[in-house]
C-alpha cells in the first residue's frame, strides 16, 4: 500500500507520494523531507501550491512544524477528517431526499391529470389512484426522512 501525504507528514517520514490535490496526472510528485528538528518541508513537482496540497489531505501549516504533542497532532487531524466525512455524507443524504421530493412533486400533478382523464372518459381509474397513493405515501416517507436529517444538517452547518 502506498502512503498518503498525511501519513508521511504526521509520522515524520521522508519520501515521495502522489499529490492529493490531483490537478495533474503525474504520480509521486510530492517530495517530503523531514529536517532534524522535526520540521517537514515538501514540494510538489506537479506544480501545486503547498497550502492546496495540505488542505487536500486534511493538513495545515501547523502540521509541518515540530509539536510538543504528536498524539494531539494526530488526533486533531483524524477528528477533522471524520467531521468532514460526516458532513459530506449528510449533505449527500439531504440533497438526495430533496431530489426525490422534487420528483414525487412532479409526478403528483401528472397522476391527478390521469385520474381526471379516467374519470371524465369513464375508463378504469384504479391505476391512477394507485399512482397517486404511491406519490403521497412516498412523499410522507421522504418528509419524515428530511425532518430526521434536517436538525443534524442545521447542527453541522451552524
Ligand atoms: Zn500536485
Amino acid at each position: 500500500m502506498t502512503s498518503s501525504l498525511a501519513t508521511l507528514v504526521l509520522d515524520r517520514r521522508s519520501g515521495r507520494v502522489d499529490c492529493p490535490a490531483r490537478r495533474h496526472s503525474s504520480k509521486q510528485t510530492v517530495a517530503v523531507r523531514v529536517l532534524d528538528d522535526g520540521t517537514v518541508i515538501l514540494h510538489d513537482h506537479g506544480g501545486c501550491e503547498t497550502r492546496d496540497i495540505l488542505a487536500a489531505d486534511g493538513l495545515d501549516w501547523r502540521d509541518l512544524f515540530p509539536s510538543r504533542d504528536p498524539v494531539e497532532r494526530r488526533r486533531r487531524s483524524a477528528s477533522k477528517h471524520a467531521a468532514e466525512k460526516r458532513e459530506q455524507q449528510l449533505d449527500r443524504a439531504v440533497s438526495q431526499v430533496c431530489k426525490m421530493l422534487r420528483n414525487v412533486d412532479r409526478l403528483i400533478p401528472e397522476a391527478s391529470t390521469a385520474l381526471k382523464y379516467a374519470h371524465d372518459t369513464g375508463t378504469d381509474e384504479s391505476q391512477a389512484w394507485d399512482t397517486l397513493e404511491f406519490c403521497y405515501v412516498t412523499r410522507r416517507v421522504l418528509e419524515e426522512e428530511f425532518a430526521r436529517l434536517e436538525p443534524r444538517f442545521a447542527e453541522v452547518h451552524s
